[in-house]
């Protein structure tokens, strides 16, 4: 599908540091719009389309309060930024404690790859058990970029098991029990993220999802239980 990428204004400070793009179709009618595919979530789980945007344009966000702890959560492909370039923008990263500074480098994506994970999870809820169905237009939008989807098939990408839309709604002190994982946590893009259980997300932290499955096995070989 070609789409039709016109320039998008936005009032971010950070404006500059990337340009935003249409997400419809070439040769749309009405205006342009960059999360099109969002429209309908938006309309009947708002809270689930917010998910989705920002766990793929942002870092995520730790209990940071301190000044030394770095900002919370920021647009990923401004983390791609030089220490010189985020100093114009505020940013002290020399400032900041060297794990931080590790953390929210890792988190840098550029703007292409933040766009395609956010189309990339919304195909993933669609297929959700439980999950609304999407409008005609939205499927066949979602599915020209990541082929035929079908519906109760999405599974945690840690664990294996179904992920139901509910959970989503099971939010407690802020903390949803369906978070954004990746196969490999250092890489943000549409071929590595998935949808996960919070306690498996946490349980595979830094690792990578093939170096976490060994590192089980390692334990349960060595408990006699495989
Ligand atoms: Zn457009
Ligand atoms: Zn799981």
């Amino acid at each position: 599908m070609e789409l039709c990428l016109k320039q998008i204004g936005s009032r971010s400070k950070y404006v500059k540091v990337a340009t935003r793009h249409c997400q419809l179709p070439k040769g749309h009618s009405g205006s342009c719009d960059e999360f099109p595919y969002l429209k309908h979530l938006q309309t009947v789980a708002s809270k689930v389309a917010n998910k989705v945007k920002r766990d793929s344009t942002m870092t995520t966000g730790a209990a940071w309060k301190s000044t030394d702890a770095g900002p919370n959560r920021i647009l990923r492909w401004v983390m791609l930024l030089n220490d010189e370039e985020l100093m114009s923008y505020g940013l002290n990263m020399q400032g900041l404690k060297p794990q931080v500074v590790a953390k929210l480098r890792e988190k840098a994506a550029t703007y292409d790859d933040c766009v395609n994970v956010a189309k990339k999870l919304t195909w993933y809820v669609y297929q959700m058990p439980l999950a609304p169905r999407p409008p005609n237009d939205i499927k066949e939008y979602l599915e020209s970029h990541f082929g035929e989807m079908q519906a109760g098939s999405t599974v945690c990408g840690v664990c294996r098991l179904p992920l139901s839309f509910e959970l989503f709604e099971q939010a407690k002190r802020g903390s949803a029990p369906i978070e954004t994982c990746h196969l490999d946590p250092r890489i943000h893009n549409a071929v590595n993220v998935r949808f996960a259980h919070r306690e498996c997300n946490i349980a595979q932290g830094d690792k990578s999802l093939e170096e976490f499955y060994s590192w089980i096995k390692g334990i349960l070989s060595r408990a006699g239980k495989l």
